[in-house]
């Protein structure tokens, strides 16, 4: 995989709707095409269409162990709606016991270092083991997320994971993607209904008002390091 690839993916699929992106990269890479998801706005828009359209691409979420009542609940009503398999991540037992022995269970909110080592053990190291050996990840990230992807690509070259990200909502708003989940009658997480936009483990998000960053909610108590590790951007 390289940068070269990325580009030559994006010359490639020019003028295709993201449906015919998403089948065109399903044949290409057959077997080598996942998607993650956390079951958030983009990412329901994302799953809506690669099960109604039946696109043989590999679908897979990190339980990080730490989510929201509201996320298992909408991840429960998805599975039940499109009868689509969601491959599960778990992180690895003894890392986690080892953590909050040393630790305790809300370490991440001393430093951003134990932050950092929360994230990893509980994604970063998932991640990992669920990209291994694919060719193509298909995300839900957006341009207007965050100034970090302002600058992102349709198709990026992930150095750190070695693989091609193909972003098909980088440039939607948030109303289309609203719009779409509405027309559509795609299960939502019942947290963005009170001001949460992006959701992630429960200890570590909040509600933001408006006119907030859309992260603004994650990791609230640091002053940077919006991110957690699964992307660079
Ligand atoms: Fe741990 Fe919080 Fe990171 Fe979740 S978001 S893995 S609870 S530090």
């Amino acid at each position: 995989m390289s940068t070269t690839i990325a580009n030559t993916l994006s010359e490639k699929t020019k003028g295709f709707s993201i449906e015919e992106s998403l089948a065109f990269l399903a044949n290409e890479y057959k077997g080598k095409v996942v998607f993650s998801t956390s079951f958030g706005q983009e990412d329901q828009v994302i799953k809506a269409l690669i099960s109604t359209n039946e696109l043989p691409i590999t679908i897979f979420t990190l339980d990080t162990g730490r989510l929201f009542q509201e996320t298992y609940d909408v991840f429960h009503k998805t599975l039940k709606k499109y009868k689509k398999e969601i491959k599960v991540y778990f992180p690895e037992a003894t890392a986690v016991e080892k953590l909050l022995e040393a630790k305790g269970p809300n370490s991440f909110y001393d430093s951003v270092e134990n932050r950092k080592e929360c994230c990893f053990i509980r994604k970063v190291a998932p991640l990992t083991k669920a990209l291994k050996g694919n060719a193509i990840w298909i995300t839900g990230l957006r341009a207007e997320q965050s100034e970090n992807r302002h600058n992102l690509d349709l198709f990026e070259y992930d150095a750190h994971f070695d693989i091609i990200k193909f972003n098909p909502l980088l440039k939607w708003t948030l109303k289309e993607v609203e719009d779409y989940l509405e027309k559509n009658n795609v299960p939502q997480n019942a947290l963005h209904k009170q001001g949460f936009v992006s959701i992630g483990c429960a200890p570590c998000t909040r509600a933001i008002a408006e006119g907030e960053d859309i992260r603004a909610g994650r990791w609230w108590w640091e002053s940077s390091h919006k991110e957690c590790g699964l992307h660079q951007k």
